[in-house]
């Protein structure tokens, strides 16, 4: 996944370390300029930050809230990610570490806010599930994964599965704060059970505020005697802006084998395509993994 330095510095809430941010970050992910002087995060480098409250949303998932100076912002622009990593004392001297989007907004001062769905067995996402408020958890970032400009694209899909939602909502939530900006968006968010659906009441708010801007089709994959299905060519040419349309791009974020089967498996190539995306005539320059 992603190589990444190891050095750690501890993080007090109420004093923040000399923010000295190393040469080489500031020209991979930010000039100066965009990097806010109150940002919690300091690039290139791991950062403790302390959880202060877990509130569940439902039987896998929950949002963790972690504590910042009440004069910070985490420091992210739209759209980017930030990186936890598991103790050492946890994964065996291996480095383990897995991207996560905040859900809070980018300008929020005193916290940010993560929604982590559990997975049985998995490293990162069982030990956030077993964290108390108090205990702390090193993160790096922000990791850039698309650099986003108001009224770039006339329109915007967006495929997203389970806590793929994730980068969506801040893509999302972006754009519609925004009154200039005017790209329309459709968004397909694949679950498996309606009851999976994550910032449900979120995204129906935004789309009966941007009732004429925004449109959402919720693709649920098993019905009530366990039968599955997968998002199909039509649901695609139905709701996703077509590729005939030069200046429409589609951001896809979800479990890897959904993203393989709709966009193809990811290779060292970024721009390419594949998948049920390709045979419906998309190119590899109008499709981002986020
Ligand atoms: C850019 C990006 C942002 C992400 N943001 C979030 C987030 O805000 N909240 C969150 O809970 N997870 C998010 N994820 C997924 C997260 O990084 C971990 O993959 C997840 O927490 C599982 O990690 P694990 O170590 O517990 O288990 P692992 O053993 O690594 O994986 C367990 C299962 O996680 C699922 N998974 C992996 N990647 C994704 C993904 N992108 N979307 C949905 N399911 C996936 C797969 O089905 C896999 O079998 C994001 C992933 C990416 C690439």
């Amino acid at each position: 996944m992603f190589k990444l330095p190891r050095k750690v510095i501890d993080f007090l809430p109420k004093s923040l370390p000399t923010r000295k941010v190393p040469s080489h970050s500031r020209r991979f992910f930010y000039t100066i300029d965009e990097f806010p002087s109150n940002a919690a995060l300091v690039p290139g480098v791991f950062t403790t930050f302390t959880l202060s409250k877990v509130t569940p949303v439902n039987s896998t998932s929950s949002i963790f809230r972690f504590a910042l100076p009440p004069t910070h912002c985490l420091g992210l622009n739209v759209s980017s990610c930030i990186v936890a990593k598991l103790p050492d004392q946890l994964s065996g001297g291996t480095f383990i570490a897995r991207p996560y989007t905040p859900i809070s907004d980018e300008k929020t001062l005193g916290y940010f806010e993560l929604l982590i769905k559990r997975y049985p067995n998995g490293p990162l996402s069982e030990y956030f599930h077993g964290l108390l408020p108090g205990e702390m958890v090193e993160f790096q970032g922000p990791f850039p994964k698309f650099s986003y400009k108001p009224n770039e694209f006339s329109k915007l899909g967006m495929i997203a599965g389970g806590t793929g939602i994730t980068p969506m909502y801040q893509l999302l939530r972006k754009i519609f704060q925004n009154s200039e900006d005017k790209t329309q968006v459709s968004l397909i968010f694949a679950n498996k059970r309606e009851e999976d659906i994550l910032l449900r009441e979120e995204i129906l708010f935004m789309c009966q505020e941007k009732s004429s801007q925004f449109k959402v089709h919720f693709a649920i994959s098993e019905n009530s005697l366990g039968e599955k299905t997968r998002i199909d060519k039509r649901t695609l040419e139905e709701y996703m802006p077509s590729p005939a349309l030069g200046d429409a791009r589609i951001f896809i974020c979800g479990p890897p084998e959904m993203v393989a089967y709709i966009a193809g498996e990811e290779t060292k190539i970024s721009k390419e395509v594949g998948g049920l995306l390709k045979s419906l005539g998309y190119s590899g320059d109008s499709v981002y993994r986020l």
